[in-house]
């Protein structure tokens, strides 16, 4: 047995199709017994390669898109492997941490990371102290 995926040039369907050998399928496309199941079209005929190019280039879009985003992804993920090992995590305290770290010279302190409002980073950079907002992806399991 051998598939073929066939394609309809009257209602351009595509769909699969079961024949005993090649030779079976050119026998039943010679007889124009090869019948669209949707419109009953006799214009019939296998697809060798992808529905149409309009098609492939889409793929090839995504998979860049895809290649970008993991790109993205590792490199958020070496920063954050970064910050973790530089950084102290201050978490829901962030604004209070870099004002005391601001405000006290003296506190010798290694950066800070943690979780702010923006309402938050505002203020902060209001009274001088800058603080970076940064993309953050929660632990992805790969
Ligand atoms: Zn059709």
């Amino acid at each position: 047995m051998i598939k073929y995926k066939l394609a309809c040039k009257n209602c351009e369907t595509t769909f699969d199709s079961w024949f005993a050998s090649s030779k079976e399928f050119e026998k039943l496309k010679k007889k124009r017994l090869l019948v669209c199941h949707i419109c009953n079209s006799k214009t019939v005929d296998k697809t060798l390669m992808a529905p149409s190019l309009r098609n492939n280039k889409k793929y090839i879009k995504n998979d860049l898109q895809l290649e970008k985003y993991e790109n993205v992804k590792k490199t958020i993920k070496n920063y954050q492997k970064f910050i973790k090992e530089n950084f102290k995590f201050v978490g829901e305290n962030f604004a209070y941490e870099a004002r005391s770290i601001h405000y006290n010279p003296k506190k010798k302190s290694k950066g800070i990371y943690g979780n702010a409002s923006k309402k938050d980073l505002m203020e902060l950079k209001e009274e001088g102290i800058d603080a970076q907002m940064i993309p953050w992806v929660e632990d992805i399991v790969n």
